[in-house]
């Protein structure tokens, strides 16, 4: 069983990372607006990977003992200034996830709470990932500027993206 305060927070968890897939999918459709596929299905490999973030707390705070209650969702931004503009906006929406799986951490850490804290430990561990593979997309976009055949480029190799349901969740859906 997890305390009433860490159930909540993990709600609040939830609803972010729900938010999250919504965000990415409202990016997705600027980048198809613009034609710029590669980046379309990048943000909607995004959007998978945020739903499946937050079927992981769902499935946890359940097999835990622990009420789900999901909550509304903020409408996402629905423009954007530029390719760059668009990922540095998923670069800065990462960090303040990052900062949330942190408080969560110091709350499991403080409450003593192992079983929590050993799920967020994979959360941490994803953070940093992502903040490393938007970073590194943010300084491609910076250097390849307004040449449109670095943009292409990068276009392309990002159309490769893939989703692969999330350890934490495989067999789980
Ligand atoms: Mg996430």
């Amino acid at each position: 069983m997890i305390s009433d305060s860490m159930r909540d927070s993990l709600n609040s968890q939830i609803d972010k990372e729900f938010y999250s897939s919504y965000f990415y999918l409202s990016i997705a459709a600027y980048f198809e607006e613009m034609s710029l596929l590669g980046m379309a299905k990048w943000m909607r490999v995004q959007a998978q990977e945020e739903n499946a973030h937050g079927l992981i707390f769902f499935n946890y705070v359940l097999d835990r003992g622990g009420k789900v209650k999901l909550g509304a969702l903020p409408e996402p931004p629905s423009s954007f200034k530029s390719p760059l503009d668009a990922f540095q906006k998923t670069l800065e929406h990462e960090e303040a996830v990052t900062a949330s799986i942190n408080k969560l951490m110091d709350q499991a850490i403080k409450e003593r709470d192992h079983a929590t804290r050993s799920l967020l430990d994979w959360f941490v561990d994803e953070q940093v990932e992502e903040e490393a593979s938007v970073g590194a997309i943010v300084a491609r976009l910076k250097l390849v500027g307004k040449d449109s055949n670095g943009l292409f480029s990068l276009d392309s190799e990002l159309g490769t993206r893939v989703f692969t349901v999330p350890a934490p969740l495989q067999g789980k859906i």
